[in-house]
């Protein structure tokens, strides 16, 4: 008789800019992951695509939603809402799927709150510093300074709920930052020794906020 084995639940989360949907969409590449797909009220971006990116949607049908319980977390960020329906991430973890999102601290912390019965590993992703930070959001949103702007002063609040994940990384090089997710969430999964340092977290956020 084979044992029936539920997926787990991996939460990427930093401030805007540090890179995790660009790990997230590695971790769903390499490692099969199944990448949820929020709603968000926001208007999409030149390269998004509807449905796959996000469910882009518009404040009454987002208000519907929430009236209907269909959130198993949801929340206002930067003046949008974003927001996780429940029923495709639990069919998914009961088919055995893994499960991998992109959502705030906000959504991590109601996720946690809920406690359900599967695994749940939370990162929270650092940029080297705050110039990479910069830079990488100059890049993203060429057209619109007023974002960068906006996304580099929410940086400071955003950095201190590093505090409330699990693992904190730092996505200095690509290759580097997803092989530490990969090797974190394997030991995990095996319940092996971790290579991970909290000291030297600690000491990088001191120097990412003095
Ligand atoms: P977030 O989802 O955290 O807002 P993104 O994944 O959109 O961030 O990354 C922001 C920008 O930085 C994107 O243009 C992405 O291609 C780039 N980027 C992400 N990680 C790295 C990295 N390690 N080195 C250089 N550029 C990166
Ligand atoms: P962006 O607009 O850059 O795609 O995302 C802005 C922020 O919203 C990011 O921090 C992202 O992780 C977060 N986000 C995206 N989807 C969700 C979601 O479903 N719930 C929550 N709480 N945050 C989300």
């Amino acid at each position: 008789m084979s044992i029936k084995k539920d997926g787990i639940m991996v939460i990427l989360s930093s401030p805007s800019g540090a890179g995790k949907t660009t790990l997230v969409n590695l971790l769903s590449k390499n490692k099969n992951f199944n990448i949820s797909i929020s709603h968000t009220t926001r208007k999409p971006r030149i390269n998004e695509i509807p449905d796959k990116d996000y469910y882009f949607v518009d404040n009454e049908k987002f208000k519907k939603l929430i009236k209907n319980e269909e959130f198993l977390e949801y929340a206002k960020v930067f003046n949008h809402l974003y927001g996780t329906t429940r029923t495709p991430v639990i069919e998914k973890l009961e088919k055995g799927e893994n499960v991998i999102f992109d959502i705030d601290w906000q959504g991590a912390d109601q996720i946690k709150n809920k406690r359900l019965n599967y695994k749940l590993i939370t990162f929270f992703v650092l940029p080297p510093s705050k110039n990479v930070l910069f830079n990488r959001l100059s890049n993203r949103d060429m057209k619109d300074k007023l974002i960068v702007e906006e996304r580099m002063k929410e940086f400071s609040r955003d950095v201190l709920h590093w505090i409330n994940y699990d693992y904190v990384v730092i996505n200095d090089d690509l290759d580097e930052c997803y092989s530490k997710i990969n090797s974190l969430i394997e030991a995990e999964i095996s319940n092996g020794s971790k290579d991970y340092d909290k000291d030297y977290i600690r000491r990088h956020v001191d120097i990412l906020t003095c």
